[in-house]
């Protein structure tokens, strides 16, 4: 169990991120309830239609703008003795209030998880700020974990590493996605996850839907079955995929497993600092082409994780920015034949200052499950 994060940690990380604006040539930001939030003051309000908005402007003390209900929760807050607080009581207009707190003019980088209802309201109240997003303007705002988070990520790959070998014990044959599902959920909980994200149960063709969601068909013998599952620990994400089959693979799935499994593990052998995020998937993407399954990777290699299970780094031609140490992110290429079966395989990996180092370390063959 890490320790909780302080007050300390959070002043540095709002100092850091003011910084990081007025680098971008930002005048500051406005961040509402999420990972942004959470990640800066470790406030988590419930996200709806009243606006909470924490407006941290270069040179200014950060402003916590929240509704008048919400004010006890907020002073609570692990980071709340680093803001100022200013509540709006049901009634007044909230935007007016921020309004008050934004400088007239000037840019602002705003999450991209904001509400158009409030953005809008932003824009209508204080029409002089230029508004921008947060992702466009500061990719990387969460992206190089501490030593506190990457505790945390590996945990929680270490609790997914323990779900997947009991899923491994369970009845596959004659039961259905969704009992699978259920079952994978389960186990992610009892090894200490606090919420249940995603349990993929891709069976036999429907392996070849990267995001197939578990349904009532029933699971039969020499089916190849794509697992992808995560959710959240401490904070923190997991997102792990391992295939399986039911019974002796034939040999087509087994060659397909074999071609993946080289493609994530050179992806895995290529990660070191200062090699662009692009690089690990072209590395990916070279093996499975030159297998003859180019036409069958359909997606990009892999996604940044923390907070979110999906943020920047995004793994995928195009990002050209380097890997740096602490950056954590996964490697997932996959086979997928339309109608048959697919085959993909995940894990979060890390960036140190020397290469990579994976969070989960579950056997990458092809486990024969019953
Ligand atoms: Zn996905
Ligand atoms: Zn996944
Ligand atoms: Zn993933």
């Amino acid at each position: 169990m890490g320790a909780p994060f302080t007050a300390d940690d959070f002043a540095l990380r709002m100092e850091r991120v003011a910084r990081a604006a007025a680098g971008a040539g930002l005048d500051g930001l406005i961040v509402t309830p999420g990972p942004d939030l959470a990640y800066l003051c470790g406030y988590e309000p419930p996200i709806n239609e009243r606006l909470t908005a924490l407006i941290v402007s270069t040179g200014a003390e950060p402003v916590l703008v929240v509704p008048r209900l919400e004010r006890p929760d907020a002073e609570k807050c692990p980071g709340g003795s680093q803001l100022r607080l200013v509540d709006w009581p049901d009634g007044r207009d909230p935007y007016a209030v921020a309004a008050q707190i934004l400088p007239g003019t000037g840019g602002f980088a705003i999450s991209d998880s904001a509400w158009s209802l409030h953005l809008l309201g932003l824009q209508a109240a204080a029409p002089g700020v230029a508004y921008t997003s947060m992702t466009r303007a500061l990719p990387m705002l969460r992206a190089v974990k501490d030593d506190a988070e990457l505790a945390r990520l590996a945990a929680a790959g270490a609790a997914a590493d323990a779900a997947f070998a009991d899923i491994l014990g369970v009845r596959f044959a004659g039961r259905t996605e969704l009992q699978v599902a259920a079952d994978l959920g389960r186990a992610l909980v009892e090894h200490g996850h606090s919420s249940v994200d995603f349990t993929l149960v891709c069976s036999g063709p429907n392996g070849a839907n990267p995001h197939h969601r578990p349904g009532d068909r029933v699971i039969a013998e020499g089916d190849a079955i794509v697992l992808d599952f995560g959710g959240s620990y401490q904070g923190y994400g997991s997102d792990t995929t391992r295939t399986v089959s039911v019974g002796e693979p034939s040999a087509e799935v087994a060659e397909v497993h074999a071609v993946v499994r080289r493609a994530q593990q050179a992806a895995f052998e290529a990660v070191r600092p200062g090699v662009p995020s692009q690089e690990i998937d072209r590395v990916a993407r070279a093996v499975i082409r030159d297998a003859g399954f180019g036409d069958h990777f359909i997606h990009r290699t892999g996604h940044g994780i923390g907070m979110s299970t999906h943020e920047p780094p995004y793994i995928v031609e195009g990002e050209e920015r380097p890997l740096v140490p602490g950056m954590c992110f996964s490697i997932e290429p996959g086979v997928y034949l339309s109608g048959r079966f697919g085959v993909r395989i995940e894990d979060i990996v890390t960036v140190t200052e020397t290469g990579g180092a994976r969070f989960n370390n579950s056997p990458r063959d092809l486990a024969i499950v019953s």
